[in-house]
């Protein structure tokens, strides 16, 4: 894919959703990164019903903290894999008390120190939080960026390299959210809704599907 068409795409997107951002609720930095550990796995919707109840009795890394794992999983129970992100949050949550003052740290090493965040949960805390130009691939940016041809790639870690290489920096602060939403709503898994896509004419993929016959 050429650099034109690329700058096009995003300008469409942009055009579409001046302002894009995670589906996941939160209002302090502390609030996303426990929303983004809890969401591996897992749906934005699911995540927002378990934190809608735990953030207004804990908030805080000492909070949570002193629920304890035993305390912080009838919270989370309706998530999966919640037994696993319990011990994680609670141990990240000491962390941060130990050897952050309680603070989210800003740099991509301390985050991914944290117990259960990877380089994707850190790229979206920087991004999101911290307003760093990261581009966190989970599986819709890498279909995406896979079917238009903006950053093909055989796995998450080249298709950031190439994210990170190709995407016009006017576009970089919001191009994961842009990519992740046109993915999770436009361009679906199992049939991508080409006959509904703002960038179907930009778009290189070559199995485009067709406009369903009524009824169908
Ligand atoms: S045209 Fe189809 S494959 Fe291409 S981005 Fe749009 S929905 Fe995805």
């Amino acid at each position: 894919m050429n650099a034109d068409k690329r700058r096009e795409i995003f300008t469409r997107l942009r055009a579409a959703n001046e302002k894009p951002t995670t589906e996941l609720e939160y209002t302090t930095p502390f609030e996303l990164l426990i929303a983004v550990l809890l969401s591996a796995q897992a749906t934005d919707v699911g995540v927002n019903k378990a934190t809608r109840k735990l953030y207004p009795v804990a908030n805080t890394p000492a909070k949570i903290f002193a629920l304890g794992v035993e305390g912080l999983m009838p919270y989370i129970q309706t998530i999966g894999l919640y037994k696993t992100k319990a011990k994680n949050v609670i141990a990240t949550c000491q962390i941060l008390l130990e050897q952050h003052g309680g603070e989210v740290p800003r740099t991509r090493e301390a985050l991914e120190a944290l117990p259960g965040v990877g380089r994707k949960t850190a790229n979206v805390v920087l991004n999101t939080a911290f307003g760093e130009p990261t581009i966190a691939v989970d599986t819709h940016i890498f279909r995406v960026s896979n079917r238009t041809g903006i950053a093909p790639g055989k796995n998450v870690d080249i298709v950031e390299q190439k994210l990170l290489k190709f995407v016009p920096a006017e576009f970089k602060l919001d191009a994961h959210h842009w990519l992740i939403l046109h993915g999770r709503y436009t361009c679906i898994a199992r049939k991508p809704q080409c006959w509904n896509c703002i960038i179907a004419d930009l778009c290189e993929y070559k199995a485009k599907t067709p406009l369903p016959a009524k009824g169908v």
